[in-house]
């Protein structure tokens, strides 16, 4: 009688990717779902997983609040290019794997009951690289917010400019900039939130620009990546260099925050930023309720006449030598253009965006273990390229 062996079948080590993930920090096996509720942050290690739009919506606006504006915009493929494959099937495979059809999606929504303009950025559509739909819609986000006065959040995660619309997408750093200039003189509120990675030409241009910029922990955050700026000093870098943390202690972000904290965060800020309703003073009657009308240029430009004797209606510059006038004078000025940029921005033409590739990986987006610091050769590409178009 022969002997029966017990069969040896493969071990099945290998966990369905639909079910499990592999904290790429700890090395941790998380049930999806489990994953899901806690906002895809690694519960023994505290990884951000990186988030989809949709979710990071939900995440951060009041609940059902989003109304989505601009959907149909979508990619070209102005200059024909081809890599591996071509630019259109680039992006159609990405528009199949995500339901979206660019790396951004802008609309307003409600934050603690307050209306926001709010564009947010998908790494898993090509790396949430920016061509010229993604600039196009944080143009228009700035340009909403502006029009109705409400402030702009802007969540960042981008390999960079996408380097299939080749001058097209560095243009959207000059576009997105300028519109934030006028958010800025305006007075209107944006807050920049940097998520893992924000990097090249959105980092270059927009995300930085926050008049608050809040990052989540351990968020890879800088230009070129570490290989590229390392090479370029020829220096070793620092450890958690381009990391959050390091740059919150070196000045270049205001804070650094746990998702789950993110909403309140984002709620306690805007209660800073933006007036409430009816508690604006106007400026004829600051001096009624006994506050000091202080500003520093008014505050300086009167001392400075009490001290020096003598001609103060001569000073050159703007004004009449005494700060007062002319702040009063800008108050009214912005005040009297309330919808400075009702004409839509000239960038995208609807639809030429496309695919700023991560690099080799675009075929993990979901499982958050991808792309990490170093930058594929296509983010150095255009990073060289922007260096360059800017020395
Ligand atoms: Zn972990």
């Amino acid at each position: 009688m022969p002997i029966k062996l017990p069969s040896f079948r493969p071990r099945r080590d290998a966990y369905p990717p639909d079910l499990w993930t592999k904290c790429p920090s700890c090395g941790e096996m998380l049930f999806n779902k489990q994953l899901d509720k806690v906002l895809r942050v690694c519960p023994s290690c505290g990884h951000h997983f990186r988030l989809s739009a949709e979710t990071r919506l939900g995440l951060l606006l009041d609940h059902a609040s989003f109304v989505e504006r601009d959907p149909g915009l979508e990619s070209e493929d102005p200059l024909g290019f081809v890599d591996q494959k071509a630019y259109p099937d680039r992006i159609a495979a990405a528009q199949l794997a995500t339901g979206m059809r660019d790396a951004a999606v802008w609309g307003t929504g409600l934050v603690d009951g307050s209306p926001v303009a709010i564009c947010v950025m998908d790494f898993g559509f090509m790396g949430g690289s920016m061509g010229a739909v993604v600039g196009e819609k944080v143009t228009r986000a700035a340009e909403h917010a502006l029009a109705e006065r409400i402030p702009l959040i802007v969540v960042s995660a981008s390999g960079g400019a996408r380097m299939q619309e080749g001058t097209l997408s560095l243009m959207q750093l000059a576009k997105t900039v300028a519109a934030l200039e006028r958010l800025r003189a305006a007075g209107v509120p944006f807050v920049s939130i940097l998520t893992d990675p924000t990097t090249g030409g959105v980092f270059a241009s927009f995300a930085v620009l926050g008049d608050v910029n809040v990052a989540e922990p351990n968020a890879l955050i800088g230009f070129a990546g570490a290989r590229v700026s390392a090479g370029t000093i020829a220096q070793e870098l620092p450890p958690g260099f381009q990391r959050s943390e390091f740059l919150y202690e070196h000045g270049f972000l205001d804070r650094v925050v746990h998702r789950s904290d993110l909403r309140d965060e984002l709620v306690g800020l805007l209660r800073y930023l933006v007036a409430r309703p009816g508690g604006a003073v106007p400026v004829e009657d600051e001096e009624v309720i006994g506050l000091p009308n202080f500003r520093p240029f008014s505050f300086l430009s009167n001392l400075a006449e009490r001290v020096l004797p003598g001609e103060p209606d001569t000073a050159p510059g703007h004004g009449n030598g005494t700060g007062e006038p002319v702040s009063t004078e800008r108050a009214s000025r912005s005040r009297a253009r309330p919808s400075g940029s009702e004409a839509p921005s000239v960038g995208a033409r609807s639809g030429a965006a496309g695919a700023a590739d991560p690099g080799p990986s675009p075929s993990e987006p979901e499982d958050g273990a991808s792309v990490d610091g170093s930058p594929s050769p296509d983010e150095a590409a255009v990073a060289a390229t922007e260096e360059a178009s800017r020395g």
